[in-house]
């Protein structure tokens, strides 16, 4: 549920209050925020391009170096990104690579979207 930003909300419970449960909820927010921000230290020129496209790169904060875009392709899903290798991966088109493959594919993209107009 991470990836959509969401966290649960407390009904009721026998075995934790309300109280004690947005602690717990607060602290997961906190530490996800101080990973995410440690990962903004490290911008590649796979994240730069994203942004310079406006695929809206952004750390996913379970890790330093995993962050998800928007896929260029145009559907609703996300494609990953590790900076440590500087690589992308969109699992539902199958496709993957560094960021020369990814120029590849957003200029295919495009050329498909020109012959239909
Ligand atoms: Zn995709």
């Amino acid at each position: 549920m991470y990836l959509y930003q969401e966290y649960p909300g407390f009904i009721s419970s026998k075995m934790i209050t309300g109280y004690e449960f947005n602690r717990v909820i607060q602290k997961i927010v906190h530490e996800k925020k101080a990973i995410k921000q440690k990962a903004k230290k490290t911008i590649t020129p796979l994240i730069q391009y994203l942004e310079k496209f406006h695929l809206y790169p952004n750390p996913l904060g379970n890790n330093e170096r995993s962050w998800i875009a928007k896929c260029p392709s145009g559907g609703n899903h996300f494609l990953m990104v590790v900076t440590t290798t500087d690589e992308w991966g969109c699992g539902y088109y199958k496709r993957k690579g560094k960021l020369e493959e990814l120029k590849k594919w957003l200029s295919e993209i495009k050329s498909k979207k020109d012959q239909k107009m």
